[in-house]
């Protein structure tokens, strides 16, 4: 099974947004507040080629990012794309050799605009969201937490992942994305209240497709909570139940944003090594 990173432009947020600073709603001020720009981070969007189909993991950024509500204030003043059309995950799948009737399942970690973008190159895949993540995208509520349900393309029509009481190492519910078994999505609350993860089992080891569960590995490894997570403690958890799997497996570990994350993914022996002492 091999997976695929493909990095859709790049993206410019604050430090205060990668790790966050101090408690509460400071904390989750401190992204637009902040002058401090950390550099361009990547936006990975993942293609797992699977015997049973392409599965895409996250849509990754498109080129119409570059130009974002004014009314809103993180839009104005926390975050920055680069990203031009043939970065876009459609035609860079193309230039691999895979092409939109190829990709059976398209799943989404959750609906921030850097990771539904490129929904528009996916109109015969079946799409997968977790149903809750869906419904706070909607009205006025969705458009003050920064969802962009207005561009997504007119044939959009998620379905919502079931899960099913199915223990998946340190995660109590699962949902398998193929017959196999040997792809599955675990709820990862934290950076959303219904952020979702995808695992991928290879031999003895798992692949985490992690979206935003932490913008980096170090944060992941540290249970350094960003600067956006709602609620602090359910991250916090969610950081904890990750490192357990590490624990317990070797765990490549690969966050949407992490510079480093195509690299590990090279490298795939590489692991995670255990650290139960790394919580915060
Ligand atoms: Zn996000």
């Amino acid at each position: 099974m091999r997976i695929h990173a493909i990095k859709t432009g790049r993206v410019q947020i604050k430090k205060a947004q990668i790790e966050g600073r101090g408690h509460g709603t400071w904390r989750q001020l401190q992204p637009i507040l902040s002058r401090e720009w950390a550099d361009w981070s990547p936006t990975y969007a993942w293609a797992i080629e699977h015997p049973e189909g392409v599965i895409v993991v996250d849509t990754g950024a498109a080129a119409h990012l570059k130009s974002l509500p004014r009314w809103h204030p993180y839009f104005q003043l926390a975050v920055r794309f680069d990203i031009d059309g043939e970065q876009e995950v459609g035609p860079q799948l193309r230039s691999r050799g895979i092409g939109a009737r190829d990709v059976k399942t398209v799943i989404l970690t959750h609906m921030h605009i850097d990771h539904d973008g490129g929904l528009a190159h996916f109109p015969h895949s079946r799409i997968l969201v977790s149903g809750e993540e869906l419904a706070r995208t909607a009205g006025i509520g969705g458009a003050i937490l920064g969802y962009l349900p207005k561009r997504w393309p007119t044939w959009f029509d998620p379905k919502p992942l079931t899960w099913q009481a199915a223990r998946h190492g340190p995660f109590a519910r699962s949902a398998p994305l193929t017959k196999a078994g040997d792809v599955v999505a675990v709820p990862t609350p934290g950076h959303t209240t219904s952020h979702l993860s995808v695992l991928v089992r290879d031999g003895d080891s798992e692949i985490m497709l992690a979206g935003d569960t932490s913008y980096l590995e170090s944060t992941m490894l540290r249970g350094t909570v960003d600067g956006v997570s709602p609620n602090e403690a359910e991250a916090a958890a969610t950081l904890a139940a990750i490192r357990e799997l590490c624990a317990q497996r070797p765990t490549v570990y690969l966050p949407t944003h992490d510079p480093e994350s195509a690299e590990r993914l090279d490298q795939l022996h590489a692991t995670v090594a255990p650290r139960r002492d790394a919580a915060a």
